[in-house]
């Protein structure tokens, strides 16, 4: 079920434009409007769920659908060859904006240290 309110479900809807990098029936994945690195991408479920936990609690195999996608995507444009970093941020101490389960994926230079304080 999609939320009415939810900016990713409206990306996901087509509703508010992104710059695609990969879709499928389930999964999209999207440039980060910020980028962190050369390469930041956004992977999404279409179907909305607000964290990894409720994510997982709600239906585990979109868990693998959308690191088949990653997979997908980090070897096409060859950051399994140089390296690269997923990231899923959950609740306020880990600074989530967006209320909607994503999956940052990072790359394309050298990242900095990470979940240093
Ligand atoms: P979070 O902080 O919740 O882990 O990540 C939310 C991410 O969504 C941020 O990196 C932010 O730059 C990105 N973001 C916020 N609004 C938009 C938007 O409208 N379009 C895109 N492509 N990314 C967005
Ligand atoms: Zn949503």
């Amino acid at each position: 079920m999609q939320h009415a309110d939810c900016l990713f479900c409206k990306i996901a809807e087509g509703k508010i434009p992104s710059k695609k990098v990969f879709e499928n029936e389930h999964v999209l994945a999207f440039n980060d409007l910020h980028p962190s690195a050369t390469h930041h991408y956004l992977f999404i479920h279409k179907e909305h769920t607000q964290n990894v936990n409720d994510l997982v609690e709600t239906e585990p195999s979109q868990m693998a659908e959308i690191f088949q996608a990653i997979r997908f995507v980090t070897q096409r444009e060859g950051l399994d060859q140089t390296g690269f970093r997923v990231v899923t941020n959950s609740g306020p101490h880990a600074g989530q904006t967006v209320f909607h389960t994503h999956f940052h994926v990072l790359g394309g230079e050298p990242l900095r240290g990470f979940g240093s304080r």
